[in-house]
């Protein structure tokens, strides 16, 4: 069993919020948004994707920013944009990203499915960052990856009220959707893969001689995310300390270092 949880492409989620705001606002500025949204999704299939297995993705994007492009315009007639339309306009990010991703193994003969949280994250109505329900997410992560045997695609960051509202888990939610599914189906190892090579001992941006912590405690990690650093989002540690799993920090540009090691205990350190 293996999952590969996604976040939006870059820049993405911003655009979304800012074109939700706009059209909110009566600001038909919200269009140009929409339409560069598309065309930088279409860009990405353009990439990923060849000639001939485009039409799929392509048609199914299409969906999907049809269906984003009906409620931002509801919110542009109507002058107003709840929290829960706010979680629903965000989460087509993770949405389209992980189709693109899903389509792009498939074209490569890797056997995947894409899987929309929704279907297992629940959480409470907090529409920004919702609270997880562990109990019923625990169950349901479990049974679906009983009968979906195949890699699954999953979208980061979102999940859905019992009455199936789309919520979402709070800025860089990824990370945590990586923990709760991880810890849901005992993972061996959670693997967050980012642009720089590990926790460091400084930010790489302000002190180019920064260097790569190899291993950390959990406590210390919490510490070092609660003290401000910004590679892990503070909530992704918890589900995985729970269930005494791993955490590794990687970098996507550089998959051959080895990154940062977050073990259970201070005792496991080296
Ligand atoms: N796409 C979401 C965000 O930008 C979640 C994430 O990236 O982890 O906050
Ligand atoms: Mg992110």
């Amino acid at each position: 069993i293996a999952a590969v949880i996604v976040s939006a492409m870059s820049g993405v989620t911003n655009e979304l919020i800012k074109c939700a705001q706009l059209a909110s606002k009566k600001d038909s500025g919200y269009k140009k948004i929409l339409k560069d949204l598309e065309r930088k999704h279409i860009a990405a299939v353009g990439e990923l994707i060849g000639a001939r297995h485009r039409a799929k993705t392509l048609s199914r994007l299409d969906g999907l920013f049809r269906q984003l492009e009906s409620i931002v315009t509801g919110a542009y007639r109507l002058q107003e944009l709840s929290p829960a339309g706010m979680a629903c306009v965000v989460s087509f990010g993770e949405r389209l990203s992980g189709h693109i991703l899903a389509d792009a193994l498939i074209e490569r003969h890797v056997q995947c499915e894409y899987l929309n949280a929704r279907h297992v994250i629940t959480t409470d109505e907090h529409f920004e960052a919702a609270a997880v329900d562990f109990v019923r997410t625990d169950k349901a992560v479990r049974a679906h990856f009983k009968k979906h045997t195949s890699l699954q695609i999953v979208t980061g960051f979102i999940g859905a009220t019992p009455d199936g509202k789309t919520t979402t888990l709070g800025r860089g939610g990824s990370d945590y959707s990586a923990a709760i599914l991880g810890a849901a189906l005992g993972a061996k190892a959670i693997e967050i893969w980012t642009d720089v090579s590990g926790i460091m001992t400084a930010d790489p941006r302000l002190v180019p001689r920064a260097k790569v912590v190899p291993e950390l405690s959990f406590e210390e990690a919490g510490e070092l995310a609660y003290f401000g650093a910004k590679v892990l989002h503070p909530k992704t540690i918890l589900p995985a300390m729970r269930k005494r799993i791993p955490v590794k920090v990687l970098n996507t540009f550089m998959p051959e270092d080895r990154g940062t090691t977050i073990v259970p205990n201070f005792a496991q350190r080296r």
